[in-house]
């Protein structure tokens, strides 16, 4: 099994060269073969000589994901479409998902990469590992699992749900590690003692929790119930999946995985670099990926810093928790959620006013457990007939739940109920807010 354990290890100087050895290498793989990072790279007017040192970094183009919604679906490859051996996926702003397309040497790569980070927070061979994230479009089941079985761990893929039988799972199959969202794991340790079972009492040790926002509270929360370490790892669809970085025991941030991406901090409105120690918004750039490099994206996840090395001998960069996003997006039961998605929703439907408010239930940053939608209807369907309305939500809830990929509360309001304003609308609001 290669680790590469050397690698996390390394005097910065060194890692500092293979970085820009790797990224000379992918910025002339961009520009030769995908047509969009030419364009963009010649509209800032830099080639890939220009990129001789890091600060270099800073003449390349960034990317959003509207542009992964420009160039759906394939627009992004960096290789000829049959090297292609799997396709995950995530929702995007509007209409279209994020895909993310895998060579054979990128499922290979992140199978190595998920194999050292659930190394880093604890898991070791010996384990049994329960993986209750969910396996299909999104990246955390299957991420996980290749990880987990390269390390050599023995892995129990129950992806999410059906929560008795994953309860009953960890008893009889003594499961050491549960991964999964730190939400998850709460219900969980719910369901367990509706069923008169105390996870405390099971073999679980260790929770390898993410893909979402928690904070300190909910992690000793978390741990205190379920009698485990709760570690945090972080990743994103655009980017690999989970694996870009993650806490080793010491719990003090999170360890990026540098020798495969490249992490910039900047403020949202100017795009200028922010020093360590300060919130900025985290910029990726991917290093070893093949079918689908990304330059410069901008994950719009704000986080700090830390350069320092770790108690733990680690030299990678650790980033803190994400304390927020730069833009409006919602983790609702797992499942990214765009305000623009909703509104795409009331454009197409016949009887509502462009006027809406998104309730949430928002405990941790921009993670809600709950999904409200209040919508005003036009004034002739509000004065028709009760079925009329009830046929409207009807459509409502199905049109949402087949953009969203969840379902949600829809809540018929009155003409003109909902407050106006002159500047920018508030979409969103927390439900004790109201
Ligand atoms: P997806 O591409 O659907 O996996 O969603 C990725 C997004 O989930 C990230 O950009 C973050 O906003 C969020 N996310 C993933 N892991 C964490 C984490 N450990 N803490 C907070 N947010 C996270
Ligand atoms: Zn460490």
């Amino acid at each position: 099994m290669m680790r590469s354990p050397e690698l996390e290890k390394m005097p910065r100087a060194e890692l500092e060269k293979l970085q820009i050895e790797r990224l000379q290498e992918k910025v002339k793989d961009v520009y030769e073969k995908v047509p969009f990072y030419r364009r963009a790279f010649k509209e800032k007017e830099v080639t890939p000589d220009d990129i001789q040192t890091p600060a270099d970094l800073k003449k390349l183009p960034f990317t959003i994901k509207l542009d992964f919604r420009d160039n759906y679906p394939y627009g992004l490859l960096a290789v000829p479409p049959e090297e292609i051996v799997r396709i995950h996926s995530s929702s995007g702003t509007t209409g279209k998902p994020i895909i993310a397309p895998y060579t054979q040497g990128d499922v290979d790569t992140w199978a190595e990469i998920m194999a050292r980070t659930l190394a880093t927070s604890g898991v070791t061979r010996e384990d049994v590992l329960q993986n209750a994230y969910g396996y299909g479009l999104f990246t955390g089941g299957l991420g996980f699992h290749y990880g987990a079985e390269l390390l050599g761990a023995s892995v129990v893929p129950t992806s999410g749900g059906n929560t008795k039988r994953q309860i009953l799972l960890i008893q009889d199959l003594g499961a050491t590690v549960i991964t999964c969202t730190p939400s998850y794991a709460l219900i969980l340790a719910e369901t367990a003692l509706d069923m008169g079972v105390d996870l405390r009492e099971t073999r679980l040790r260790l929770g390898v929790l993410g893909a979402e926002p928690w904070s300190e509270q909910m992690r000793q929360d978390i741990e205190e119930r379920l009698g485990i370490i709760a570690i945090n790892i972080y990743g994103l669809t655009e980017i690999i999946g989970p694996g870009v970085s993650v806490e080793c025991p010491h719990k003090c941030g999170m360890h990026i995985a540098e020798d495969h991406f490249l992490v910039e901090l900047i403020d949202p409105q100017t795009e200028e670099p922010v020093p360590y120690g300060q919130e900025g918004e985290l910029v990726i750039t991917t290093l070893t990926k093949e079918a689908q490099p990304v330059i410069r994206f901008r994950t719009r996840d704000i986080v700090s810093l830390n350069p320092e090395p770790c108690e733990c001998g680690r030299t990678m960069t650790r980033m803190s928790r994400v304390t927020g996003r730069s833009d409006d997006m919602l983790i609702v039961r797992g499942v990214n959620v765009f305000p623009s998605q909703i509104e795409s929703v009331l454009l197409e439907v016949e009887g509502v006013e462009p006027h809406y408010l998104i309730v949430v239930d928002r405990k941790h940053a921009f993670k809600s457990d709950e999904l409200e939608v209040w919508v005003e209807v036009s004034e002739d369907v509000f004065s028709d007939e009760m079925q009329k309305m009830e046929a409207l939500e009807k459509k409502l809830r199905s049109e949402m739940d087949s953009v969203l990929g969840i379902s949600a509360r829809i809540k018929l309001v009155e003409p003109k109920t909902i407050a106006r304003t002159e500047g920018k609308a508030k979409r969103v609001v927390d439900r004790s807010e109201l």
